[in-house]
């Protein structure tokens, strides 16, 4: 594990100690704010964890939900604050089951066309269930950010929920399959929102861009 320094923690926290603000949801590239600055994404399976955590990351107990609501869950939502050198991006959840297959096309196409043509992206977290490890459908993005060279890095989330034990598993079967896969970060992150577990690090990560 990367060992960050109490100055990189710092840092961590004040660039999301910001008033972070929901800007808008973009249906299509097109309407992404201009590449004026770094981004960061967020993407996950629905109900892994993913508003809580931009919740937690930015200290705000809403803000994430604006995205998390109907109708925004299938945009990639925009989360700026003043003078912060990067914004955030919430990407629509996926592998929910019961979605129709019109709306799953139309995320696909989305996420698509962002990942290939975004300079600014700078990392993108997957977030995985900390009780259950990676699923098919985590595979499955893992494998698009490959083939589209989008650096990306894991993050464990609910750790507060599974036993000490179950987590080691999980986590050792989570880096053998990180191992498998070249364009993901070799380190993966280990949180919960719920008991601010990792958060810090999270932060740190971050601000280092
Ligand atoms: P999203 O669909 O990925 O945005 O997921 P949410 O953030 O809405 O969370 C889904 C559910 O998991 C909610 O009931 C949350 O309260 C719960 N949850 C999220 N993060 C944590 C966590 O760190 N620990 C625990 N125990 N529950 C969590």
């Amino acid at each position: 594990m990367t060992e960050f320094s109490s100055a990189e923690i710092e840092a961590g926290r004040l660039l999301f100690a910001r008033p972070w603000q929901f800007i808008k949801g973009c249906v299509r590239v097109d309407d992404l704010p201009p590449g004026d600055r770094l981004e960061i994404a967020f993407a996950g399976r629905s109900n892994v964890g993913k508003s809580s955590l931009i919740n937690a990351l930015t200290g705000r107990v809403n803000l994430a939900r604006t995205s998390n609501t109907p109708g925004r869950t299938q945009e990639l939502n925009i989360f700026e604050a003043d003078n912060a050198p990067m914004r955030v991006v919430d990407m629509p959840g996926y592998g929910f089951a019961k979605a129709p297959k019109k709306i799953v096309e139309k995320w696909t196409r989305l996420i698509h066309s962002y990942l290939k043509g975004r300079a600014t992206l700078r990392r993108v977290f997957v977030l995985i269930d900390g009780r259950h490890g990676p699923k098919p459908a985590d595979i499955t993005v893992m494998n698009e950010l490959d083939g589209a060279a989008v650096s990306y890095q894991i993050v464990l989330t609910k750790a507060d929920k599974p036993k000490v034990e179950e987590l080691e598993k999980v986590k050792l079967q989570t880096a053998q399959i990180i191992s498998k896969h070249p364009a993901a970060h070799p380190e993966m992150l280990v949180t919960s929102s719920e008991k601010g577990y990792g958060i810090d690090i999270l932060r740190a990560t971050i601000a280092q861009f």
